[in-house]
Parts: C-alpha cells; sequence; structure tokens
C-alpha cells in the first residue's frame, strides 16, 4: 500500500516540487495551500499521471480549526498520513525596529504555529502506528541570522529547536523528526530580490549557483525515506556550503 505525505505550502515553490519527487516515488500526496487554488488544483491533477492518489486541501497552517478539518478529510480520502512536510513559510525583509508587533506575531504563527498545528494534528495517528516522518524546513538564516530578517531567522532558528525536541520524545515511537535548511532557492519567495544581490549571493555560495526548488525537495525525500532511519533531529543544509 502507498505511504501518504502531507506538504503544506505544496502549490508553489519548494513544496511543489517536494509534492512531485514524493508523487514520483509513490506517495498519495496530499497538497496543502492556503490562496493559490487554481495552482494546488493543477498540481493535484498532476500528480494523478503518475498513479497515485492526490488532493488540494485549503488550510491556513496557523488556523488549528483549519488544519485539523484539513487532515481528517486528508486522512479519509488518501489513508493514514506517514509523513508531514511543514514547508508552509512566510518571509519579510525588513529593518529590526520596522517589525510590528502585528508582524512579527504573523511570522511565527505561519513559520513556527504551523508546524505546531501541523504535528499535532498528525501525531496520535504516528504514533498509534509506531511509525513516522516530520520533515520541518527551516532556513539557512535560522542557523547563521539574516540582517533585516530577525522575525524570519528567530521563527526558523525556532524550527530547529521544535525539530530536536520532538525527536527526542518521540523517537521510541518509531518517529523522525528531522529538518533542511535551504540556502538561496530561486522561487517566488526571493522573486523581490534585485539581480545584483542575487549574484553576490550566488558568488558567496561555494556550489556558484542559485539551488533550485528540487535540490530541496530531493533532501527532503531522502529525510521521509527508510534510507533515513536512523536519522533523527538533524538539520540538513542544503545551501551549496553557504554556510559552513
Ligand atoms: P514560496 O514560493 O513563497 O511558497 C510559499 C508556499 O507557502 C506557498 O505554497 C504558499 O501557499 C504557502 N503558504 C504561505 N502561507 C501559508 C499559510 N498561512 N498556510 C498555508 N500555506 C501557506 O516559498 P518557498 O521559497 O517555496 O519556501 C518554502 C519554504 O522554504 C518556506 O518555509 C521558506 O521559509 C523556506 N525557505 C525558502 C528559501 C528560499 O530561498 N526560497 C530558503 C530557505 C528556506 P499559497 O500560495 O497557497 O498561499
Amino acid at each position: 500500500m502507498n505511504q501518504t505525505v502531507l506538504i503544506t505550502g505544496a502549490s508553489r515553490g519548494i513544496g511543489r516540487a517536494s509534492a512531485v519527487a514524493f508523487a514520483r516515488n509513490g506517495y498519495n500526496v496530499a497538497v496543502n495551500y492556503c490562496k493559490s487554488k487554481e495552482k494546488a488544483a493543477a498540481l493535484a491533477d498532476e500528480l494523478n499521471s503518475y498513479g497515485v492518489m492526490t488532493a488540494a486541501y485549503q488550510a491556513d497552517v496557523s488556523d488549528k480549526t483549519e488544519v485539523e478539518e484539513m487532515f481528517r478529510k486528508a486522512e479519509q480520502e488518501l489513508g493514514k498520513i506517514s509523513a508531514l512536510v511543514n514547508n508552509a513559510g512566510i518571509a519579510e525583509q525588513i529593518l529590526f525596529s520596522d517589525i510590528t508587533e502585528e508582524k512579527w506575531d504573523r511570522m511565527f504563527a505561519v513559520n513556527v504555529k504551523g508546524a505546531y498545528n501541523c504535528t499535532q494534528a498528525v501525531l496520535p495517528s504516528m504514533i498509534h502506528e509506531k511509525y513516522g516522518r516530520i520533515i520541518n524546513v527551516s532556513s539557512m538564516w535560522g542557523i547563521s541570522g539574516a540582517s533585516c530578517e530577525v522575525h524570519y531567522s528567530a521563527s526558523k532558528a525556532a524550527l530547529i529547536g521544535f525539530t530536536k525536541a520532538l525527536a527526542k520524545e518521540v523517537g521510541l515511537s518509531g518517529i523522525t523528526v528531522n529538518c533542511v535548511a535551504p540556502g538561496v532557492i530561486g522561487t517566488d519567495m526571493n522573486a523581490a530580490i534585485s539581480g545584483e544581490i542575487l549574484e553576490e549571493l550566488k558568488e558567496n555560495t561555494p556550489l556558484n549557483r542559485i539551488g533550485t526548488s528540487e535540490d530541496v525537495a530531493e533532501a527532503i525525500l531522502f529525510l521521509a525515506s527508510d534510507k533515513a532511519s536512523f536519522i533523527t533531529g538533524q538539520t540538513l543544509s542544503v545551501d551549496g556550503g553557504f554556510i559552513l
């Protein structure tokens, strides 16, 4: 029987590439989206061509009720969820002194509480099954900190702490919890960065290129696979060597 993965923020970017990678490898895929309904529906159609079960589910990951409803529906339609990818995220470049309380709270509501909501929704069933894979999408800025992205960097650092702590708590239940920490990846999230700055970031990357969503998706797929069965609580950098 196919395993089922739920990927948050799968309508675009890294989440989308991960959905394709999992479907290619025979997983049923629950595609979560917040606003991009058409993109998510088109992706679900595309994934059907891999012969797996798939459907798109709308939920703002920061909203516990919407998240619980999404998991209920997805489990009913696609089967028990054995892997969760907490990928949905927002970013913002702004001086620390200009970060309002509202902006701070929203950053943490999506990037950190979103992972809490989704993990809480899926964990009872993973514990019952004595098997599960949870992969959180952090960022190299959560390790090193980025100027003008204090709330983003802090939220991504929080995910690393979340990962380590939960890995210790649920290891005995056969559940692994890991993180990926992408570097600069060519997605909509970086669309506002000027060509000049992107060139500079590329030059500071030992592998001398901007990463692709597929680069990150392959690392996520690996952490979900049986090949990674003795790896937990780790943060796998996918950044071309930017942070060493
Ligand atoms: P992206 O292209 O901007 O896509 C973001 C995704 O998150 C979209 O599918 C969006 O869904 C979803 N999303 C946003 N808010 C949501 C919410 N409240 N509830 C549910 N879904 C929500 O971003 P990306 O570059 O692929 O980033 C994916 C993850 O990788 C993020 O956690 C990001 O922080 C992390 N990351 C990215 C980079 C990079 O360089 N791109 C580097 C390090 C880490 P809708 O379109 O449906 O609203």
